[in-house]
This record gives C-alpha cells, sequence and structure tokens, in this order.
C-alpha cells in the first residue's frame, strides 16, 4: 500500500482508540515501512521512566507521554481547502506526481 499521508499534513482519526476518534492532529512523523504514522497529541502512551544516565546527562525519573504511532487507515488526510477528511487521489503529472482531494478535486499539493 502506497502511503500518500506525509509529513506536516493535518489529519483526522477515523478508528482506533474511543478518545482519539474524530480528533484532528499535524502528522510528525510517517512510518512508510510500517504502514504508520505518528501524528501530535494523538494515541498519548505513557512510559514509566527509571533513573538513568546517559553520556554524561542524568535523565529523571518519572512519566514521560508521548505519541504512538498508530495505522495509517486510522486517519484520513483533511484537505487543506475544503477541510474534509478526504481520502486521496494521486494524479500523475509527467514525473510529478500531485495529491487530489476526492471531495473537492483540489490539488492538495
Ligand atoms: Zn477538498
Amino acid at each position: 500500500m502506497k502511503v500518500k499521508i506525509r509529513k506536516g499534513d493535518i489529519v483526522e482519526v477515523i478508528a482506533g482508540r474511543r478518545e482519539d476518534r474524530g480528533r484532528r492532529g499535524e502528522v510528525i512523523k510517517v512510518l512508510p515501512d510500517k504502514g504508520r504514522v505518528v501524528v501530535q497529541g494523538i494515541n498519548m502512551r505513557r512510559k514509566h521512566q527509571r533513573q538513568v544516565q546517559t553520556q554524561g546527562r542524568t535523565i529523571n525519573p518519572g512519566i514521560i507521554e508521548f505519541e504512538g504511532p498508530m495505522h495509517i487507515s486510522n486517519v484520513m488526510l483533511v484537505c487543506p481547502k475544503c477541510d474534509h477528511p478526504t481520502r486521496v487521489a494521486v494524479q500523475r503529472d509527467e514525473d510529478v506526481s500531485h495529491r487530489v482531494c476526492k471531495h473537492c478535486q483540489t490539488l492538495i499539493d
């Protein structure tokens, strides 16, 4: 499956954890090999951190919150033009491919 979501895109969560559904966030990382994305403020995970020493720095113990990767099928790109979560069509223009909003047919980039 080809990944049509890129870093910096705004996506809406359409499936997955109940507390995340319907929320929007910016894609901060794409993991194409795993078919996953990391979305800012979504799918928050907590990790208990022990005190550790690395390279002369001390990392204090506590609870660290971080965004967990989520499957790409759980999110939909939000079209910057019509503001709808949408499927994306890819239009090839010679060797450049553009993403097109299937909702309003606008070229996204
Ligand atoms: Zn649109």
